[in-house]
């Protein structure tokens, strides 16, 4: 993969959500905003040969997207449905077989990895969901990619406060949601995101 432009259409040509679990928050991370993230971390160093765990992996376009740039990828998730359009889009792409899922809830995963990469639920429907993202992915890997609703920024400070950890890397971006689930009234509603990288302080 030889520029982001490049990984953004690979990423744009898989398959999301057959049908969005509301209450699962499902909802697949745009292409060019996975692009944007998984190109971060590739520059940085973080992904090549690297093992990586992907919690929530959904339809895998993060966890695709990481095997494309080199990482050994194992993809958390507990909906099977989601599994199923994983394995197809794995399909597509060489070298994207040999990442390793598993069917279950991120809670229950504790193999430890180099980095955690994750498009958490925000938490609007479970509540405290992303919480309960954070606190699995510090026990699983000293580096951490997320996406989060902008406005919770004071609560993803204040998470590394308390666990020893600093944002080492941030930026804001407007989330083309796609309109997959049913509340979302708007064709392609706009909400502001903050892609970071966390990290364990020294
Ligand atoms: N990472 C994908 C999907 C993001 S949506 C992408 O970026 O497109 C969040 C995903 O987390 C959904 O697929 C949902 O099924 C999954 N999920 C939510 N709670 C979970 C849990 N406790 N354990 C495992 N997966 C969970």
């Amino acid at each position: 993969m030889v520029s982001k432009k490049g990984l953004a259409v690979a990423l744009s040509e898989l398959k999301g959500f057959m049908k969005a679990d509301v209450s699962l928050e499902q909802y697949l991370t745009e292409s060019d905003l996975a692009a944007e993230l998984l190109w971060h971390a590739h520059m940085a160093g973080d992904l090549k040969e690297k093992r990586v765990i992907d919690l929530g992996a959904g339809t895998g376009i993060l966890a695709i997207g990481a095997a494309l740039l080199g990482a050994n990828v194992t993809a958390v998730e507990k909906d099977p449905e989601a599994i199923k359009v994983l394995e197809e889009n794995q399909l597509l792409y060489e070298g994207t077989d040999e990442i390793k899922i598993v069917e279950g809830d991120i809670r229950t995963y504790h193999e430890e990895g180099d980095l955690v990469i994750m498009n958490p639920p925000f938490g609007t429907k479970e509540r405290h969901a992303d919480r309960i993202f954070l606190e699995q992915a510090r026990l699983l890997a000293p580096v951490i990619y997320t996406i989060h609703k902008s406005t919770t920024r004071g609560f993803v400070e204040e998470f590394c406060k308390e666990h020893g950890m600093y944002i080492a890397w941030e930026v804001k971006r407007n989330f083309p949601l796609k309109k997959t689930m049913a509340h979302h009234r708007k064709e392609r509603e706009r909400v502001a995101v903050t892609l970071y990288r966390l990290q364990t302080s020294p």
